[in-house]
């Protein structure tokens, strides 16, 4: 057998599992379908406990904003804005802004000179199991190729064919759509600065908006979250395109629709059924390939990169068999928790705003829970004792 590992995909979950693996001495090939750097869909906010994940990686040269703060509104109303540390001095969890393709292209690079072969415009088409190893087929431009190791990692992402691979064929997903808004921070409209996000809610049925600033633009975006708001239609993207325009004029953003350049992209939220590992153990799931997305918040870079590391090292141990189990246990319970949570939250939006975000310690809590922090039961326990309370 040529290589240990065949990677497909260098988005977060793969370049880490790339780095894991090569950390560890196995020869990895890392594909990927685009040319680099490729657009990715994505608010593109990083948190910081994301530096911890990527050792051999300085992210913060892909970071164009330091988020310090959040600022909320419910129907552009009732705003609150509060740090995301109670300690000024304690930068843990700022949450980094970054542009996917610079970021991802960081990532892809690093592996790259630790020694992965990154072949890009290198399409997985094919991949077949047997008792020795794997093995891929690849489509370039015009031909393909077969390539033989003794693992893969589906890292595909959302819309990849690993699911289908998998016997997969319903995906319940929410979907998301952002846009590049340009700015000249040195004359930016008095309610945006480059240290503060902005989340809306009320305004997006199931889900919210945001404003992440970057060098020189804002990412705004807005996403239907909860579990079940499986509408991908033209009424959805219409309502999507109406709360961006409607959160620009909020911020004071000149935006122009008909001169953006408008993206969506489905988000496979946590499913305890997904793909993890195939029946040989020959075959690891991770990232959005394996649904790790956050059902509350729509984040999935963090756990992208944490479930592309735990991948390869469960690929170099040879212990692949338990890593389905590993998975269910870090990142289910949390999920399950955050699940719980979003169907309430989403389901009665304001009741919830007033009583689960107005609220000094909650943006914090929230700040914790984006950095990795399972805090889904206490903080699922203290909205339901101010619901109460204020029902009462
Ligand atoms: C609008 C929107 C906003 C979001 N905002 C945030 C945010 O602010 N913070 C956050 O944490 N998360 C956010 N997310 C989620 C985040 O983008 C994903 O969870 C994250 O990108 C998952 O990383 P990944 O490596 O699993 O997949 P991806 O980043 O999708 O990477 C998969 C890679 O695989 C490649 N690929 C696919 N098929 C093949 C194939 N057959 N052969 C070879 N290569 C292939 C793709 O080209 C891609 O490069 C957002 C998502 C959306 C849609």
């Amino acid at each position: 057998m040529q290589h240990d590992l065949i990677i497909i995909g260098a988005g977060p979950a793969g370049c880490s599992a790339a780095l894991e693996a090569l950390s560890r001495n196995l020869s990895v090939i890392l594909l990927e379908r685009r040319a680099l750097p490729r657009h990715k869909t994505c608010g593109g906010g990083v948190p910081v406990a994301a530096a911890a994940l990527l050792p051999e990686v300085d992210i913060e040269q892909a970071c164009e904003a330091r988020l310090r703060f959040m600022r909320h509104t419910f129907r552009f109303g009732s705003p609150y804005c509060w740090p995301v540390s109670a300690d000024p001095e304690d930068a843990s969890l700022d949450v980094l802004s970054v542009t996917r393709s610079r970021f991802d292209l960081l990532l892809a690079e690093a592996a790259a000179a630790r020694g992965a072969d990154l072949r890009t415009e290198a399409r997985a088409v094919a991949l077949e199991e047997g008792a020795e190893g794997v093995s891929v087929t690849v489509s370039h431009s015009g031909w393909q190729d077969r390539l033989a190791a003794r693992y893969a990692i589906c890292a595909d992402g959302a819309v990849g064919p690993s699911s289908r691979w998998a016997g997969r064929t319903n995906r319940a997903s929410a979907i998301a759509m952002e846009v590049e808004v340009p700015i000249d921070w040195r004359s930016a409209p008095e309610l945006l600065s480059r240290q503060t996000m902005h989340l809306e809610f009320g305004s997006v049925p199931n889900g919210y908006a945001w404003a992440f600033p970057k060098a020189d633009c804002v990412n705004v975006g807005a996403g239907f979250f909860a579990p079940g708001a499986n509408a991908h239609g033209s009424a959805t993207v219409a309502r999507l395109r109406q709360v961006i325009a409607e959160t620009c004029r909020h911020l004071g953003l000149p935006h122009d629709p008909a001169a953006a350049t408008f993206h969506s992209h489905p988000i496979p939220l946590w499913q305890a059924d997904a793909p993890l590992v195939s029946r040989g153990s020959r075959i690891l799931h991770a990232g959005d390939a394996a649904t790790l997305v956050n059902p509350l918040f729509g984040d999935g870079i963090l756990h992208a990169l944490r479930s592309g590391r735990m991948a390869a090292a469960a690929v170099a141990s040879g212990a692949t068999s338990g890593y389905a189990a590993d998975v269910r246990r870090i990142f289910g319970g949390p999920f399950s928790g955050a699940r719980r949570i979003s169907g309430v939250f989403y389901r009665f939006p304001e009741r919830c705003y007033h009583a689960g975000v107005v609220r000094p310690g909650a943006t914090v809590m929230a700040a914790r829970m984006l950095a990795g922090e399972s805090l889904y039961g206490q903080a699922w326990g203290k909205v339901l004792a101010r619901l109460r309370w204020t029902r009462g």
